[in-house]
């Protein structure tokens, strides 16, 4: 493959893991045949964003630039493109590329691509240019039509960022597990991810109950669609739901106990993990045993599933709940985040980086 040719655009990144960001410039390539060119109008603050800024997963290559929960406006498209044109309103999310070839990719499962090439859109591999990837945190983006998203019309469209990555990580599960009327669903922890959980649960007709440490969170839980709400700390309120639960999304990154909530599933209910906590979580064997329960996990989505998750949002208005902030505020905005002081993303107006 030649390497195509590339402009500069502005950027916000990093150059080592503990440099707060700041302005750049960063290269991106000139459309090929098959690629959209997007100006970036709204990128979310995913928290993976600052695990990589830091390097904390130990992969990240400098400079780097995070952002994964794109919307933004098509520029131009390159010659072969058919599904776009510009103009057309449009999103990307975690994914920029993937083989193609395995049996994941082929069944619309690209984020379990079997190939081992990480098509990250950020921290993975530019085929073109021979490089790291580098995130949404840019003026434009440019992604191969095949991993573009349609954003359905009547969105509030920094609202709708945010479903590009804790949209569709908590929708993907609850469609999985076949969440719908007549369930009794939980949801662990009301933060970016678990806010959209309870939207979408609450769209599918099932019974939501919201856990949180936060008694301070039961009114706002309830605005946000859970039917009942549960201070996971109190152990009298943890005990009346014993054995009654059909699935629970777990969607808390630190450290807590899953066995506590295990023993709130029914005989053959399913707890997913969507959350990463640092350090492996202890799963005790009787909670599973008893009632055949099971545990499992679940990462992003592919590209059908996601459009799926978007035409969905566009049919029952959902989007995610936000603070807008400048582009120059993400320093502050990772801060407050690490003390989960956000309702319930971060979202940068990207008309800030001019
Ligand atoms: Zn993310
Ligand atoms: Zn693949």
């Amino acid at each position: 493959m030649s390497k195509p040719t590339c402009y500069s655009v502005k950027a916000f990144g990093t150059s080592a893991p503990s440099s707060p960001l700041g302005a750049m410039a960063i290269e991106r390539r000139q459309p090929t045949p098959a690629d959209v060119q997007i100006e970036i109008l709204y990128c979310g603050v995913c928290h993976s964003d600052l695990h990589f800024a830091r390097n904390e997963w130990g992969f990240t290559q400098y400079p780097a630039v995070p952002g994964h929960e794109i919307v933004g406006r098509v520029k131009a498209v390159g010659s072969a493109v058919t599904k776009f044109k510009a103009g057309d309103t449009v999103g990307v999310g975690c994914l920029v590329d993937s083989c193609r070839t395995c049996p994941s990719c082929r069944a619309g499962f690209e984020q379990y691509c079997d190939s081992g090439l990480m098509g990250g859109t950020y921290g993975g591999w530019d085929k073109h240019l021979n490089a790291p990837t580098l995130g949404g945190y840019s003026q434009h983006i440019v992604v191969d039509e095949n991993y573009v998203l349609r954003i359905p019309a009547g969105l509030d469209l920094a609202a709708t960022a945010p479903l590009l990555c804790a949209g569709i990580t908590t929708y993907s599960p609850l469609r999985h597990w076949k969440v719908g009327p007549g369930q009794k669903v939980g949801v662990v922890g009301l933060g970016g991810l678990g806010h959209m959980a309870v939207k979408f649960a609450r769209a599918f007709g099932a019974h939501v109950v919201l856990f949180t440490t936060s008694p301070g969170k039961v009114a706002d839980a309830k605005r946000v669609g859970a039917h009942d709400v549960v201070v996971s700390t109190d152990e009298k309120q943890m005990a009346a739901h014993a054995g009654s639960f059909d699935f629970i999304l777990d969607a808390v990154s630190a450290q807590h106990d899953v066995n506590a909530y295990l023993n709130l599933l029914k005989r053959d209910g399913n707890m997913t993990l969507v959350g990463a906590p640092e350090k492996p979580l202890p799963v005790a064997s009787f909670p599973l045993l008893m009632r055949r329960r099971s545990l499992s996990g679940s990462l992003i989505g592919g590209l059908p599933e996601t459009q799926e998750m978007l035409d969905f949002c566009g049919q029952h208005g959902i989007t995610a709940d936000i603070e807008m902030i400048r582009m120059d505020q993400i320093n502050d905005a990772y801060e407050r985040m690490l003390k989960s002081d956000v309702k319930y993303r971060f979202v940068i107006d990207m008309a800030s980086l001019k």
